[in-house]
């Protein structure tokens, strides 16, 4: 039972994600080298180029059939929840009469009602609709993260709710999505990523796609209400909780760029509004937000070091809701 619950989130999430991600692609133009930001709003964004295409087949989301041995993507967060809202889903369980029954529609070639979609936990409000920061598209060069796995190295499967995990740059944005961009193949110690950076001036910029694993915390555990969790995918590695994260990674203030401090002059209201905008369009619960310090288990990273959380759940609240 608790399988198929599972599966029907997976396959809800996934189709999320897809019209998300295409309704993306479909508007944006890839930033190849400077983060410049877009001064039309989304919707009003018409720029096609041949990367978009070749990124559009690449981040396509897989349903995941799970398969011990077989590692299949895990999609994590949806980008953008308004989206599910339209798209028709699959039932989780039927009956051995509703199969009957669909069996005897196709059969005669008759329309199949959709069937009811799987509620979901927030609404987001006016006051999020009314918003709309400016945003843009730097991926990641693949070397920098990977796929979801369904399994653990001991074939066990994962079926861990996705985790939001707060970062910042040690540098500027730039500097880090520059990182982000090379080809670190030859060097696993080099290769990281976040889902998605916000800077200074509230310019929110994607680098990997959110059902894909980025590389953000290494040695890592979160503990939630339902205790410890923390996923092994590779034998030599500790475990971390980058298979169920989104990493999104707040750019660090001048004062502190490439200084080891524990407190700084903070992030701009600019980053707090863009980052509520964001995580406001996910499903990910107040108790599933957290931060690489609060993760992190070398003992070496305390980001983000001056994060107002009081402030930031002041703003998510306001644009999105629990349902009742
Ligand atoms: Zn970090």
């Amino acid at each position: 039972m608790r399988d198929s619950v599972w599966i029907t989130r997976l396959l809800a999430i996934s189709l999320v994600i897809l019209a998300a991600i295409v309704l993306l692609l479909s508007n944006k133009e890839v930033s190849n080298s400077n983060l410049t930001a877009n001064s039309q709003s989304p919707s009003e964004q018409k720029v096609w180029s041949p990367a978009n295409v070749q990124y559009q087949s690449a981040i396509k989301p897989t349903i995941p059939t799970p398969k011990p041995n077989q590692p299949t993507p895990i999609p994590n967060q949806s980008p953008n929840n308004q989206v599910a809202a339209v798209t028709p889903k699959p039932q989780p369980t039927q009956t051995n009469n509703q199969k009957n029954n669909q069996k005897t529609n196709q059969k005669n070639n008759q329309v199949i009602k959709p069937q009811p979609l799987p509620k979901t936990p927030f609404t987001t409000t006016a006051t999020f609709r009314s918003y709309q920061p400016k945003y843009t598209v730097a991926w990641a060069d693949p070397s920098n993260y990977g796929d979801r796995f369904v399994t653990d190295i001991h074939g066990m499967p994962l079926m861990n709710p996705p985790i939001i995990v707060l970062h910042e740059t040690t540098n500027s944005a730039q500097s880090a999505v520059n990182t982000f961009k090379t080809n670190n193949s030859a060097d696993e110690n080099r290769q990281v990523s976040y889902h998605t950076l916000i800077a200074r001036n509230g310019l929110v910029v994607y680098l990997v796609p959110p059902d894909k694993r980025a590389f953000g915390a290494g040695n890592s555990v979160f503990e939630g209400a339902g205790g410890i969790e923390t996923v092994q995918t590779n034998l030599n590695l500790k475990p971390s909780v980058n298979n169920f994260a989104y990493h999104v990674s707040l750019e660090t203030p001048p004062d502190a760029w490439d200084k080891n401090v524990s407190s700084h002059s903070g992030y701009t209201d600019e980053q707090y509004y863009a980052l509520a905008w964001l995580i406001a369009q996910s499903d990910v619960p107040d108790d599933r937000i957290t931060t690489h310090r609060a993760v992190d288990r070398s003992g070496q990273r305390i980001d983000p070091v001056s994060f107002d959380f009081d402030k930031f759940f002041n703003i998510l609240h306001t644009f999105r809701v629990k349902n009742a």
